[in-house]
């Protein structure tokens, strides 16, 4: 592994306990918001979201219990891949994928959760033919029709599911979001709202090789509103690590 830059070391940096309480903390949310809105808390998988964050940290979310890391670049994935403890743990790709950089991750994760072009899952589709695997894969999607943001518009994505299922080494398993930054609640809840109505809407239509069983949404700010929006996947960053330092090289 690439030696840290000393700057990461600044005192925003967590104990491998506190990282244990948070963790702690952020499964019995989850936990508690599933109850509340009749579901089983099994159906919530707490994701590590690892950017930036020292692989000592990620290996002590997983002695806690966390059993899915979430990475955002295939570089920095390629960089820690080796320093997790990775025993009964998987790893999903969550960041913006370059067509380059697909190789790289191919046999690293088991889900490409940022899928947003017929370009994107066609790469995806020839590096996975390569080694014999079929990726499982989410569409991303803009639900806040943001300008500048990765994510496919909604009524985009049946054209795109249309396309996918015609790929035999991508499979398709549900959506992702990532909302806009939102002021409280009620604000986020009218884009997990949104998008969990899409995800019925397209579920429902049983399209041929398409799996609509995944809702990834919610973040450090708001994942137990995300968990009553019907959430299979919170992704957690700076709750359970503290904040991010972008300082290391
Ligand atoms: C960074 C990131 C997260 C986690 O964000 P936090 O607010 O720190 O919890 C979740 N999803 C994606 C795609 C991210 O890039």
């Amino acid at each position: 592994m690439q030696a840290l830059n000393e700057n990461v070391l600044s005192e925003n940096v967590l104990s491998e306990q506190e990282v244990k309480q948070n963790v702690q903390h952020i499964m019995e949310e989850v936990r508690q918001a599933a109850v509340s809105a009749g579901r089983n808390p099994d159906d919530v998988q707490v994701m590590a979201v690892t950017k930036t964050v020292d692989p000592v940290l990620v290996n002590a979310a997983i002695e806690q219990g966390i059993t899915l890391l979430g990475e955002n670049k295939a570089q920095e994935l390629c960089s820690k891949y080796d320093s997790y403890h990775k025993e009964g743990v998987s790893i999903h790709f969550i960041g913006h994928l370059q067509t380059n950089k697909v190789k790289q991750i191919v046999d690293k994760v088991c889900m490409i959760e940022s899928v947003d072009s017929i370009k994107l899952a066609k790469e995806i589709d020839k590096h996975c033919a390569a080694i014999d695997k079929v990726m499982d894969v989410l569409i991303e999607v803009n639900i806040g029709r943001e300008e500048n943001k990765t994510g496919i518009f909604p009524e985009e994505v049946e054209h795109l599911l249309e396309e996918i299922a015609k790929l035999e080494h991508v499979r398709v398993r549900g959506m992702m979001t990532i909302p806009p930054v939102c002021e409280n609640k009620e604000e986020v809840s009218q884009y997990f709202s949104r998008m969990s109505q899409l995800f019925i809407d397209i579920k429902q239509k049983k399209y041929d090789n398409i799996n609509m069983e995944i809702l990834s949404m919610g973040m450090s700010a708001d994942y137990p509103t995300a968990v009553r929006y019907g959430s299979n996947i919170v992704r957690i960053g700076t709750a359970m690590f503290g904040q991010r330092n972008y300082k290391r090289s």
